[in-house]
Parts: C-alpha cells; sequence; structure tokens
C-alpha cells in the first residue's frame, strides 16, 4: 500500500479522500491556491503545497506545479477527485511518466470515454444499448445533417463529443432550426472545449437519469454496485440523487448492471466508473461514462457499505477486488442533497463568509463538507459547499431523515440552495418517486409563473 498520495484537488472530495486516507494509515499531501490557504483539509493534511494563485488555470489545472508537488514531497500516487484534471488523460499519462501512480483509470479508458462519440461506439460493440442517433460525428453537409435527424425522428439533441457538466447541448424540435443549432453548437464546442465534433441523438421526452457505479481491478474483476437515480436536475445538472433508483427491479439491476461489468472487461477499465444512462419506458440508454469518482457516490457507499475512494485507492496499488459480485448487496435508502452557495431560486453563486454554520446530525445522516463558521466561500470554483446524505432503511425513513436534518442545518452570512431542497423533500411527485430529467425545471418555470 502507498505511504503517501497526494491529493490534486480541493473542497469537499480533497476532505473525503484525506479521510479515506487517514483511515487506511496513508500520509497526505494538500494542493492548494492562494485562496485555499486556509482551509480545513488543508491544515489537516500532513503536508501542504501552494501551487498557484487562484484561478484553477494556474492551480488546479497546472499540470507542471502539480507534478513538481508531487516531487518535493516525494509522494507516491495521486488522486484527482473529480472536476479538474481527474478525466484529463494527458495528466494521467504525465502523472504515470514522472514516475508516479495514477489513481484512476488507464489514459486509454480515459481518452476513450473522454470523447462521447468513442464512448458510444465502443459500449455499442460491449452491447451496451445507446440512445438513437448518428453512429459518429456529424460531417460539414446540410443534407446529410437533415437526413440524420429525418431517420432519428425529431425532436433530436445535438451534443459535444468533448462536452460535458451538462454544457454543450441544444435540442431541435423542427428541421427549420437544424443547421443553424448544429453550427452552434459546433461553435460553442470549439470554443468550450477545443473540439468542434457534434453528434446528433434522439431527445427523450421523459426519461429519468439512472446510472450504474462500477469498480474493476487491474485483473479484469470488475462489479456493478447497483444503480443512483439523478433525475432531479436543473441545467442538466444534478441537484438530488438516490439509491437505489425507485422503482428499478432486481431483475432489471441485473440485467444492465451485468451489461457494465461486460462493457469494462472488454475495454480493459481499472479503477471506479459510472456508465449514465436515461431510463424510460423500461429501457436503459448509454449516454456516456464518468471515468472517476462521482459527486454523488456517498449514497452508493450508504447502500452498499462499500467505500469507494478506498477501493479506488486499493486498486491503483494494483490489490485484487476484495469481494465478488454475489457479496454485493443493497440495503436500505440513502438520499443526497447538493448543498449550493447559491440563491435558491434565481441561482445567482453566493460567495462570501459563513457567519453561522450549523451541520445537522442524528441517525443515518453524513454531512461531506469542508467548510465550517468562519470560512469564506471563494467565488473562483464551483458553488457546491457540501452534500447532505441521509440514509434509512426504506425510501420514507430516508425522506424523513433528511427532512429533520435540513431542518437542523444552519449556513447563515452566504446564501444556500437549502429551502430548495426542503422544497424538493416534500413535494409530492418526489415523495412517489416519480421524477424525470425534466421535472424540476419543469417545477422551478411553473412557480415563476404562479
Ligand atoms: P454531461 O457530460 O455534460 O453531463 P450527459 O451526456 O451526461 O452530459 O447529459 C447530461 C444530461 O443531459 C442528462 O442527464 C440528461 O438530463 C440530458 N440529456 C443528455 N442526452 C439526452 C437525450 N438524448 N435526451 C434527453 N436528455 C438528454
Amino acid at each position: 500500500m502507498f505511504t503517501k498520495i497526494l491529493i490534486a484537488n480541493r473542497g469537499e472530495i480533497a476532505l473525503r479522500i484525506q479521510r479515506a486516507c487517514r483511515e487506511m494509515g496513508i500520509r497526505t499531501v494538500a494542493v492548494h491556491s492562494d485562496v485555499d490557504r486556509d482551509a480545513k483539509y488543508v491544515k489537516l493534511a500532513d503536508e501542504s503545497v501552494c501551487i498557484g494563485p487562484a484561478p484553477a488555470t494556474h492551480s488546479y489545472l497546472n499540470i507542471p506545479a502539480i507534478i513538481a508537488a508531487a516531487e518535493v514531497t516525494d509522494a507516491e500516487a495521486i488522486h484527482p477527485g473529480y472536476g479538474f484534471l481527474s478525466e484529463n488523460a494527458d495528466f494521467a499519462e504525465k502523472v504515470e511518466r514522472s514516475g508516479f501512480v495514477f489513481i484512476g483509470p488507464r489514459p486509454e479508458n480515459i481518452r476513450l470515454m473522454g470523447d462521447k462519440v468513442s464512448a458510444k461506439a465502443a459500449m455499442t460493440k460491449a452491447g451496451v444499448p445507446c440512445v438513437p442517433g448518428t453512429e459518429g460525428g456529424l460531417g460539414d453537409d446540410p443534407t446529410d445533417i437533415i437526413k440524420a435527424a429525418r431517420l432519428i425522428k425529431y425532436p433530436v439533441i445535438i451534443k459535444a463529443s468533448g462536452g460535458g457538466g451538462g454544457r454543450g447541448m441544444r435540442v431541435v424540435h423542427t428541421e427549420a432550426a437544424l443547421v443553424n443549432a448544429v453550427n452552434l453548437t459546433r461553435a460553442e464546442a470549439q470554443a468550450a472545449f477545443g473540439n468542434p465534433t457534434v453528434y446528433m441523438e434522439k431527445y427523450l421526452e421523459n426519461p429519468r437519469h439512472i446510472e450504474i457505479q462500477v469498480l474493476a481491478d487491474e485483473a479484469r474483476n470488475a462489479v456493478y454496485l447497483g444503480e443512483r437515480d439523478c433525475s432531479m436536475q436543473r441545467r442538466h445538472q444534478k441537484v438530488l440523487e438516490e439509491a437505489p433508483a425507485p422503482g428499478i427491479t432486481e431483475r432489471q439491476r441485473v440485467r444492465i448492471g451485468e451489461r457494465c461489468v461486460e462493457a469494462c472487461k472488454r475495454i480493459n477499465y481499472r479503477g471506479a466508473g459510472t456508465f449514465e444512462f436515461l431510463y424510460e419506458d423500461g429501457e436503459f440508454y448509454f449516454i456516456e461514462m464518468n471515468t472517476r469518482v462521482q459527486v454523488e457516490h456517498p449514497v452508493t457507499e450508504m447502500v452498499t457499505g462499500i467505500d469507494i475512494v478506498q477501493q479506488q485507492i486499493r486498486i491503483a496499488a494494483g490489490e485484487k477486488l476484495p469481494f465478488k459480485q454475489r457479496d454485493i448487496e443493497i440495503r436500505g435508502h440513502a438520499i443526497e442533497c447538493r448543498i449550493n452557495a447559491e440563491d435558491p431560486f434565481k441561482f445567482t453563486p453566493s460567495p462570501g463568509k459563513i457567519t453561522n454554520y450549523h451541520a445537522p446530525g442524528g441517525p443515518g445522516i453524513r454531512v461531506d463538507s469542508h467548510v465550517y463558521q468562519g470560512y469564506t466561500v471563494p467565488p473562483n470554483y464551483d458553488s457546491m459547499v457540501g452534500k447532505v446524505i441521509a440514509y434509512g432503511h426504506t425510501r420514507d425513513q430516508a425522506i424523513a431523515r433528511m427532512r429533520v436534518a435540513l431542518s437542523e442545518m444552519i449556513v447563515e452570512g452566504i446564501q444556500t440552495n437549502l429551502p430548495l431542497h426542503q422544497e424538493l423533500l416534500t413535494d409530492n411527485q418526489f415523495v412517489k418517486g416519480e421524477q424525470s430529467i425534466h421535472y424540476l425545471e419543469k417545477k422551478l418555470a411553473d412557480a415563476r409563473k404562479g
């Protein structure tokens, strides 16, 4: 096992990874930008290195600075967390070439899955069902584009092959709007992701977002840890997640889970990963794979009892998975609310100093957050300041516990989306477990009208 790991991230996930390491007796190195100097996880780390000024491009995305930090501290491995460099194949390659272990998949897997067109092609080949759409990227010829859309049937969605974070997508309802939409998305994709390739998919009108968590070791053993429902979204970004997904039967779980495990073996996948699907009328359609730990991983940890971050570290150290598929049992239900520093209904970011903070507690409540009273949320990064996770023996109990937890939680000095979560937790449709990916947007639009 490693004796020292460098954590190339910030915020709650930096603390989460650090906790996993400390529990395993592994020393940690925190890297931070100058505004994150006083962060809790920086203070708690065995060592820390400032890697640059606040803008992420100069710090958390600064590959030479991060590798130099690993060199001067004699770290053996680097955990990238999520976001930032976690899905950057060049970074993974440079880490390994510099003699460190990258805690994540092989660079070629990151590259394959980071390009959605090649990811879909690989999954189709591996027998994973995909959203109907074009086989590769769209060409320039308008007649071909129009033909493709007629075949797929409207509405269609134009997506950037290199897209992420819910950006680089455009829904098209009519032929008149099509070519212009393709050109616009292409230009945006080039500007935002440095890759102008776009492709077309059937736009599913009422799907749920359901994803499968997998773990795979170096020796091609792979398991699935059940599914998560992440349908509660705003602007294609997840707000609240849960495991298991309401209404999914054991039979469906096994069927789709086995497909994902098979796909892992076929591409020789290593580490933790998530296969994301849209689910409509009893069918799963692959949309993309995330080759890293996800924000919502705790709900799976709560219902399986498996520490996903520790497993990532063990896999990277060359250990075999300590369990087989038959050992994995889904027990109870877990819900996660992402707490963001933002206006709860206008969604404008609300950075600043937290003047009063009280975290909830009690049976089944887990809070993954790096903030504390007196902490200043910097304006430079993602607005998520933490996650509240509630576990219950049943979904109803998890909901009841989450309601209590949210009512106990106090965050003052900045605005947070706590009021939005409180509203969601009493929402009839959510309580019934019937949310689709469009549900939250519709609810917010209705509230604005009403
Ligand atoms: P990103 O990498 O930016 O997260 P994804 O491909 O995972 O992009 O899609 C994010 C979200 O966008 C999905 O969870 C879903 O809400 C919506 N979406 C993507 N593809 C489709 C589609 N074909 N039909 C309907 N909604 C879609």
